[in-house]
């Protein structure tokens, strides 16, 4: 169960007891507990100023910077929803997802507001609030890798954040009660599957799940998290921002992800946790100067949200002399519903190559679906339907779409996750693909993940991503597109040969395109849908 009601008295309760902690360290800029309370309570006192009220909901729609938690506290002390939006989105996302929330209030960084949010504000008429932040705003130390060129900028029909938070002096917020239902986020999936839905991730869904990173890792007031995940996304918000206040412990931020930059600031801050994508892993195995030494104080990875090619797990370790345990989960999960425990490791499944995501979290309940709704078998594919406390009740305002995903039969709480999967028999879990992802050569069934491990197995491979191209003989052919690690160069052909020699006929790569960078959502998803076009 979890132990707080809500987010907000999770962050009351840590406040009492270690109001000193250093909540976040940016560059050489730090916020204690003791000061996001003050600035928090200032940031509720002035949405409720302008009339935000309990239920509204606050869009964020930054990078990875300190004012995200005083923007999430300071919502929830004011009774509202934060709704955080990925920085990366342009017009017609930030459109679609400002009405469809019906935000009233918008915090964005300048820049973005510049290039994206000024001329979408107007064309939302729930809006009344618009505020710009700097990501300069918290440090004195300018990286000049990241923001050469960042300059303040002042827009017309916006406040800037730190002179509202300024004019409000110590007035303090009214008291709101947060229980368990009320939602803390929406958290908007990134689309990869259709239009986007904001998960209603409730207090009681953040806390339990904040408590799951906590108990899972055994994390104390001695670590510290380096905070890889986009803090927009559900990881961020659970394995970053949630987890940190509960413990409490710092969170190292480094405002967007730059392999350089996050060596350094691993270098600096010394973090022991942290949980974000594989692609960060993969690409602090090739920045150059990346030693054992300066990840040594990082014991305790989890990689999540997207497959994990064995063979980089193992070339990690080899390499850094860390073991990446792997973590799966969805929005709807709010983050893990399945985990490696610490120092466990995780089995790679004989016949298929996968590596298991783990075992499921605590007071989690895990089926696997047939498509007539049975259960599975012991090593039988099918759905990934899961029950617990981190899985969200219900979509936003999108009652077809919850009915249809988030409800069994009786009317109670599932999630058909749209992951294909397995079991074995002694408990673990497998993600064979997403349902939706599956190839189709002749009447042959692939699953792209698997052919896609075994072109990490080569030596030049850097990324890896199959799709099904049309084909006028057997209707869908596999296709590779790979990018090549730094110095290094492959023939199309001979992947093709390595796939041929290593799988059954109806599987390998008929085709094989290099391409310079593999196209990904910020999440580390693959965008198969853009190599498809
Ligand atoms: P959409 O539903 O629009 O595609 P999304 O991709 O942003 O949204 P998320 O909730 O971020 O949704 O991602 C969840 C998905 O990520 C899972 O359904 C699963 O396919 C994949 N995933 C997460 N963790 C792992 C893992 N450890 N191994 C394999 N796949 C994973």
């Amino acid at each position: 169960e979890p132990e707080f009601p809500s987010g907000l008295a999770m962050f009351a309760d840590a406040l009492r007891r270690a109001p000193d902690t250093e909540i976040v360290r940016y560059f050489d800029g730090t916020i204690t507990l003791a000061e996001l309370d003050r600035l928090s309570d200032r940031f509720a006192v002035a949405l409720a100023d302008r009339g935000f009220e309990r239920g509204h909901r606050l869009a964020t729609y930054l990078q990875n910077i300190p004012q995200v938690l005083i923007a999430v506290i300071g919502t929830w002390k004011a009774g509202g929803i934060v709704v955080s939006i990925n920085p990366m989105s342009r017009t017609r996302e930030l459109t679609t997802l400002l009405s469809d929330c019906e935000a009233t209030a918008l915090l964005a960084e300048e820049d973005l507001f510049g290039q994206v949010a000024r001329e979408v504000v107007p064309t939302i008429p729930s809006l009344r609030i618009a505020w710009t932040t700097s990501p300069l705003e918290y440090q004195t130390r300018h990286d000049p890798r990241l923001f050469a060129g960042v300059e303040r900028v002042r827009h017309d029909g916006t406040e800037d954040l730190s002179e509202v938070l300024d004019s409000v002096g110590d007035r303090t917020p009214e008291p709101v009660e947060l229980g368990g239902d009320d939602v803390a986020f929406l958290g908007y999936t990134s689309g990869t599957t259709g239009p986007p839905k904001g998960a209603m991730n409730t207090h009681r869904n953040v806390v339990f799940n904040a408590q799951t990173y906590r108990d899972w890792v055994g994390l104390t007031p001695e670590d510290s998290v380096l905070g890889v995940a986009p803090l927009f996304h559900i990881t961020g918000v659970v394995a970053h921002t949630a987890v940190c206040l509960l413990v409490p412990m710092p969170l190292v931020l480094a405002y967007r992800f730059e392999p350089n930059v996050l060596l350094d600031a691993i270098r600096e801050h010394r973090p022991t946790f942290t949980a974000g994508s594989i692609t960060v892993f993969i690409a602090l195995m090739n920045t150059e100067g990346a030693t054992k030494d300066d990840l040594s104080s990082l014991t305790k990875i989890f990689s999540g949200g997207a497959p994990i090619p064995p063979s980089t797990v193992k070339a990690f370790a080899d390499q850094f002399g860390t073991y990446i345990h792997n973590i799966y989960g969805l929005t709807e999960t709010t983050s893990p519903s399945h985990g490696v425990p610490l120092g466990g490791r995780a089995p790679v499944d004989e016949a298929s190559g996968a590596l298991s995501v783990g075992v499921p979290i605590f007071s989690t309940v895990v089926r696997i679906a047939r498509d007539d709704g049975s259960d599975a078998d012991v090593g039988e594919i099918g759905e990934i339907v899961t029950r617990g406390p981190q899985v969200v009740p219900g979509y936003w305002n999108k009652p077809e779409e919850t009915e249809n995903a988030l409800r069994a039969p009786d009317g109670s709480v599932e999630l058909k996750t749209g992951d294909v999967g397995y079991m074995d028999a002694e408990g673990w879990f497998y993600v064979v693909d997403r349902k939706k992802d599956q190839i189709n050569a002749g009447g042959y069934k692939v699953w792209p993940r698997e052919v896609e491990d075994v072109l990490y197995e080569h030596p030049a491979v850097r990324e890896a991503a199959v799709v099904g191209v049309p084909d006028e003989y057997r209707g869908e052919t596999v296709k590779a597109f790979v990018s090549v690690r730094p110095g290094q160069s492959v023939d199309p052909e001979e992947l093709i040969a390595f796939c041929r020699d290593r799988m059954s006929a109806y599987k390998y790569p008929r085709q094989v395109e290099l391409l310079d960078e593999i196209p990904k959502t910020v999440t580390g998803k693959l965008l198969r849908r853009a190599l498809r076009s």
